[in-house]
């Protein structure tokens, strides 16, 4: 029977440090009582790190001389318990980071500070017996009303108010805690702290499912209690989200928690609304835009299984969810669920190892599904649930291309596509024009000698801004002011060339002057709620929205009627082997959202390349048939999904030290492979080092080496081979490097 006391135990620890490995400690001098999962203060050189307990192994099996004590446990509860705590270990061994990392990345920032864990309850106000006997003196106003309602009971402070009855009651919550404070101050009325509470409106019947959706729904609640991966594939406004509350209302009614993952730019309050309506639980929101407090407190409610609904971004995924019972990844294509630094993981990926373990559904929706998504479908390893109609009674958009070769354009605008977009104006409706290009113009040229401004940090194009007068990196974020004459020839002969949404708006704010027009891109728009609060404003009124892929989704537009898609070409033909598919998803995207209320909607798509074998899949076939176009073409170049990639990045003053260290890297990687080879799997490709797409960014020189490997096992122990080698390395030191599984821009 091996000694499980404390005190006879080491504490091995997790440490935020970029080593992979994991640090001993002796037991806390206050000697706290400490489990697996918890986290502790422990020094580390000269600071104190928040590390995470992983193991308790016994003293005795350990040579404890130069072992120093922890400092303080920080949690008689583990924050990582069960399924979360092993499901990080895997993410640890599948992105080959530092597991102290990991445990780090999965938390908010104070608790990953060591900041205990916050309460969840909720505050409530109740009379004192002061307030019980001096009611009858006071003099009427909102405290009197306030302290007759809460005669009856203790009131939740989020539902403060004369009474329930009142719906109609226009004054703002915060006039009713001002009256609260009010009689707080005369000792009539105390705020006291209750248990959260599970009061929300009651939920409200959605429409009538048609019979894809029951459908749906059905298969979903057939296989409730198990691991099942589903892929919902339903055009937009098919009624996908009505599934996902089916699904969710069913989960709640057998006592489970319900996580629900969606990109950065579609949880809008327009969705947590539709969420709050109909399931009659409090919904938890966790996202970039809330406090550190607010995403701590969501935390702590996952963890104590007092949240019950979370509909959240990327981060969300590593919520405690002691109780789980669905998870839901909304828009599962979409390309915000990948990390791009530290961490590198992608969401979705990480749902489905964590939904395996915890033995639950999981749906992953779209209109456009990635290309690995599909493939588990077609492969048999996903459910495929299909939505092919609008619901309700929206219909689908007409499409028409613009062949505009040889056309004279205006801001990049042709004259059949401007009488479009007068002819929607004329009938009330409003018009999105979509470039996905900021800024005012993307080069600035002389015309006399050919010269063109480049970004003194990046190999990149400096973008036109301000109208004309500034030219900014959107690579760097390096700003200056434009030159009157041309730096090499002198000449005055400056021309903006080409055109951003600045300039699209500038020239449609002239042209159409009787009608709004309001630019929507990271320029005006570097918030979430700034979008919510730009197109609220903007409301259904006949007009004019520029912008970029920020439109693609997100708030609900019901009374647009025309999608204008501008400057897409340079998408046709680009080098990513991924481009297509998400150009095919753009592009699929910004037309949904013609027409989805009772109004048709029309899509006209501006191109050069009206044959390009792309457009003409998407339009004639949709995009299942670009997709099965675009899964034989990778098929056949052995690209994912049928192959599995890793990609070392590294940069460095000169290149030198970049390429040096991964040549490095590549013949560790060959010796690794080499070893393994016995295993008679095929082998590993390596490319590079070779030069990263922008080859200088920031002032920094970058080189990549990309490997490929048909079995994913193979690519894993190669990697795990490798990696002590290539972290020991001298070459290491002298760059910054990462390695990124699953790299999604190459
Ligand atoms: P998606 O998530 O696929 O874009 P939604 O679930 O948001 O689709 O549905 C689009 C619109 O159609 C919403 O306004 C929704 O209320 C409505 N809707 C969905 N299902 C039905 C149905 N079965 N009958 C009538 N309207 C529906
Ligand atoms: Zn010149
Ligand atoms: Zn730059």
């Amino acid at each position: 029977m091996p000694d499980r006391r404390p005190e006879n135990r080491l504490l091995r620890v997790a440490v935020p440090v970029p080593l992979p490995r994991l640090f001993d400690y002796l037991p806390a001098d206050d000697g706290g009582h400490v489990q697996v999962g918890s986290r502790v203060r422990v020094p580390f050189g000269s600071r104190e790190l928040v590390g995470v307990v992983v193991e308790l192994p016994a003293i005795a099996d350990v040579d404890t001389a130069s072992l120093k004590p922890a400092l303080e446990i920080l949690d008689d509860q583990p924050l990582f318990a069960g399924e979360l705590f092993d499901s990080l270990q895997w993410l640890g061994r599948y992105t080959h980071a530092p597991i102290g990392e990991i445990f780090a990345t999965a938390l908010p920032g104070p608790l990953r500070r060591g900041e205990p864990l916050p309460d969840t309850h909720d505050w409530a106000w109740r009379m004192t017996a002061a307030g019980h006997a001096g009611l009858a003196d006071m003099r009427p106003g909102r405290p009197r009303l306030l302290a007759e309602r809460l005669q009856g009971g203790a009131v939740n402070e989020a539902y403060l108010g004369p009474d329930e009855a009142d719906q109609d009651d226009a004054t703002g919550a915060g006039a009713w805690r001002a009256a609260a404070r009010t009689l707080a101050q005369r000792g009539l009325a105390e705020r006291i702290a209750v248990p959260p509470s599970q009061a929300a409106p009651a939920p409200r019947q959605g429409p009538q499912l048609h019979a894809e959706q029951q459908l749906a729904v059905d298969a979903v609640l057939a296989a409730r209690h198990h691991f099942a991966p589903f892929l919902l594939n339903g055009v937009t406004g098919s009624g996908k989200t009505e599934v996902y509350l089916h699904a969710i209302g069913d989960c709640l009614a057998r006592g489970k928690q319900a996580l629900v993952l969606v990109p950065e730019i579609g949880l809008t309050p327009q969705l947590l609304g539709r969420f709050r309506a109909r399931l009659g639980v409090p919904v938890h929101a966790l996202h970039s835009g809330l406090s550190d407090g607010e995403r701590t407190r969501t935390w702590a409610a996952c963890l104590r299984g007092e949240a019950r609904v979370v509909v959240g971004t990327r981060s969300a995924v590593f919520l405690p969810l002691p109780d789980a019972g669905l998870i839901v990844i909304d828009e599962e294509h979409d390309g915000s669920f990948k990390q791009l630094d530290g961490i590198r993981y992608h969401a979705r990926d990480f749902a489905l190892v964590r939904a395996r373990a915890l033995d639950v559904p999981i749906l992953l929706g779209s209109a456009t599904p990635s290309l690995e998504s599909l493939q588990n479908a077609v492969g048999g390893r996903y459910a495929h649930l299909r939505l092919t109609r609008r619901a309700g009674n929206a219909r689908p958009p007409a499409v028409r291309v613009l062949d505009v070769r040889k056309r004279p354009l205006q801001a990049g605008l042709s004259p059949e596509l401007l009488d479009a977009v007068a002819a929607a104006l004329d009938a009330d409706g409003q018009v999105l024009v979509f470039k996905n290009r900021r800024g005012y113009a993307p080069v600035l040229l002389c015309h006399d000698c050919g010269w063109s401004a480049q970004c003194r940090q990046c190999d990149a194009a400096m973008t036109v801004h301000a109208g004309g007068r500034r030219l900014q990196c959107h690579h760097c974020g390096a700003r200056r002011p434009t030159p009157n004459a041309c730096p090499d020839c002198g000449g005055l002969a400056l021309q903006s060339q080409g055109a951003g949404t600045e300039r699209i708006e500038e020239f449609l704010r002239e042209r159409f002057p009787d009608v709004p027009v309001l630019r929507i891109d990271r320029g005006t728009t570097s918030r979430r709620d700034a979008l919510e609060t730009h197109l609220a404003r903007f409301g259904d009124t006949r007009g004019i929205l520029v912008g970029t892929q920020m439109l693609a989704k997100g708030h609900d537009l019901p009374n647009l009627t025309l999608v204008a898609v501008v400057g897409i070409d340079e998408g046709l033909f680009s080098a990513d082997f991924r481009a297509p598919e998400k150009l095919a998803q753009l592009l699929i995207q910004v037309a949904g959202r013609a027409g989805r209320a009772d109004r048709a909607g029309q899509v006209v798509l501006q191109t050069h390349h009206p044959e390009h074998p792309l457009l003409d899949s998407l339009l004639n076939g949709g995009y299942g048939a670009f997709a099965s176009i675009e899964l034989e073409q990778r098929e056949a170049a052995v690209f994912p999904p049928f192959a599995h990639l890793a990609m070392f990045r590294a940069e460095a003053k000169q290149v030198e030290l970049a390429d040096a260290f991964l040549l490095l890297v590549r013949r560790a990687l060959e010796d690794a492979d080499r070893t393994l080879r016995a295993a008679a799997a095929p082998a590993l490709e390596l490319s590079g080092p070779l030069p990263a797409p922008m080859p200088r960014r920031a002032g920094y020189q970058r080189s990549q080496l990309l490997l490929s490997a048909t079995a994913r096992a193979r690519l894993h122990r190669v990697l795990q081979q490798a990696l002590p080698v290539i972290r020991a390395s001298a070459e290491a030191r002298r760059v910054r490097w990462s390695l990124d599984v699953d790299p999604v821009d190459l």
